[in-house]
């Protein structure tokens, strides 16, 4: 299997190669095979890219914003065209199954390229009456953005971070993770044919010195990364000390709260979802899945029987409902975790092992896992794992599951899931997460805001407010009468 781009990077609208970079193989994660080799960026690469967004950024925040608007569209359009072609790559670079990048990953690449190809022509400051001299603000841009992505969802970061700052009047650098190269070069090819000016997207590759390099040099003025809490404080740190604009997607540790009036198939389906998707590896996944008593049992019935018949797989096969994990060393995490959680004295209910798959023995797979008796101060509830493993506790009142929902360093999100309206609603207001669902879980529309606080970040991607943290507010005061000088 081969997925060779023309070139490790993307620089001023066309593939650039320096091979004195480190190079870099990149590995489909069912099979340990190498179907790619690229390089990593020299310092030379770095300033090529940096040169080439301060270049262009100027003309391009000039441009009327329905115009800019437009070559977003298209690329929105461009990206629908070629789903299959990019959920296949996707599924090459990360080894998750095509039966998911078919229907979400270019599929919200492009919807968050549509969205703000629209909403930027309604974007607009205000007017502001001052009683005969009156005010106005105007958005501008912040000039040369830096985007850093994680590998879990590699097209779809890298739009969701693209969009809105292309449309705000921004030029961006996009770093993706060194695990997932491929995706972020084919949006950068695609916005070229739907007509961005070069320089505008580049794509850059490398590892955590490549990111620092480029949220450090003085020609940049934003990050948005896409993360752990622990590279976040790194990232937040350096562009704090120069003063820079930051955006921090990172980590969680994410509660759902089953009541005893739920839907059980319905709680059960969100509660898979939030923890196999993807492989588990979701940052907003919902690893602590709180029930009430009057319905947990049934609830681990279900759970069980229908977490049995996930079926694991070759990824590109479309039954296949799993694939593996990203890499040998993510799977050695997971795996460590699920023995702590053995040693700590957590009951390993279903799962925990490496599947055997024929052909597929070299892949990086581990089975879908679910953990009942855990206590809260356990590793495996507490730390971010990034892998299928789920911990169900149970709980007598709502108080209760409040407070221990909130008990963890993370925010990222929260589910809540009863037939109450009202509790719905109370429930959620009192849950310390950036993004809840109420009888759902795991859906991010780029219409809704998303992102977490406490560890798990800081600004918010998607939606209107998108734009907010990618422009910055000029207020201009107009004097329609005398100046009043006492001297
Ligand atoms: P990392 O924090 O290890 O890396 C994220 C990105 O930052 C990578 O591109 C990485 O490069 C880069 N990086 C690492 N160090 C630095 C540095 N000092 N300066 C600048 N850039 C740096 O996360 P993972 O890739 O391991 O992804 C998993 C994590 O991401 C999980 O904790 C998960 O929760 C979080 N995540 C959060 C999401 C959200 O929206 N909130 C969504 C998806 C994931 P490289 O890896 O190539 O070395």
């Amino acid at each position: 299997m081969h997925a060779q781009p023309k070139a490790s990077h993307y620089i001023n609208g066309a593939f650039v190669e320096d091979e004195r970079g480190a190079a870099l193989d990149v590995v489909y994660p069912a099979t340990a095979e190498t179907i790619a080799r690229l390089h990593l960026a020299t310092p030379n690469i770095v300033e090529l890219a940096v040169e080439a967004a301060r270049a262009a950024q100027p003309a391009w925040a000039q441009m009327k914003p329905m115009e800019r608007g437009r070559i977003l569209r298209k690329a929105a359009e461009l990206v629908r065209a070629r789903n299959a072609e990019l959920a296949r790559l996707e599924t090459l670079d990360t080894g998750k199954a095509l039966q998911e990048t078919l229907v979400a990953d270019p599929a919200s690449a492009a919807d968050a390229l549509e969205f703000f190809g629209c909403a930027i022509a309604v974007y607009n400051g205000e007017h502001i009456e001052l009683g005969g001299p009156f005010g106005y603000t105007r958005r501008e841009p912040l000039g040369v953005t830096v985007g850093i992505g994680a590998w879990n969802y590699p097209i779809q970061i890298a739009a969701w971070k693209a969009a809105p700052a292309l449309a705000a009047g921004n030029a961006m650098i996009f770093k993706p993770s060194e695990n997932t190269p491929l995706t972020a070069l084919a949006l950068a090819e695609i916005l070229t044919e739907a007509g961005l000016p070069a320089g505008l997207f580049n794509v850059v590759q490398g590892a955590g010195e490549v990111g620092a390099a480029l949220v450090g040099h003085p020609g940049v003025a934003k990050v948005s990364l896409t993360g752990s809490v622990e590279t976040g404080k790194k990232v937040m740190g350096l562009a704090g000390s120069q003063m820079k604009h930051a955006t921090m997607e990172l980590g969680g540790k994410s509660p759902i709260l089953v009541f005893d009036d739920a839907d059980v198939e319905n709680a059960v389906g969100g509660a898979m979802l939030g923890n196999f998707y993807s492989t588990g590896q979701i940052c907003s996944n919902g690893t602590r899945v709180f029930v009430q008593k009057g319905i947990y049992a049934r609830f681990l019935e279900r759970l069980t029987a229908r977490t049995r018949a996930i079926r694991l797989g070759d990824p590109l096969d479309p039954e296949t409902h799993l694939g593996p994990l990203i890499s040998a060393a993510q799977r050695e995490r997971v795996l460590s975790y699920i023995e702590a959680g053995r040693q700590e004295g957590a009951h390993l209910h279903l799962g925990g092992g490496v599947p055997s798959l024929q052909g597929l023995e070299k892949g990086f797979f581990v089975e879908p896992t679910i953990f009942t008796e855990v206590r809260d101060d356990m590793r495996i509830a507490r730390e971010e794992i990034f892998g299928p493993v789920m911990c169900v506790f149970s709980f007598e009142t709502e108080e209760e599951a409040i407070a221990r929902a909130n008990d963890t360093e993370f925010g990222l999100a929260a589910g809540v899931f009863t037939r109450d309206l009202a509790r719905a609603h109370r429930v959620v207001g009192r849950l310390q997460a950036g993004s809840c669902w109420i009888n759902a879980y795991n859906l991010t529309p780029v219409e809704l805001p998303f992102g977490g606080v406490k560890n798990s970040g800081i600004g918010r991607e998607n939606a209107l407010t998108a734009l907010d943290h990618y422009s910055q507010i000029k207020a201009v005061y107009v004097e329609t009468g005398d100046v009043e000088s006492p001297y």
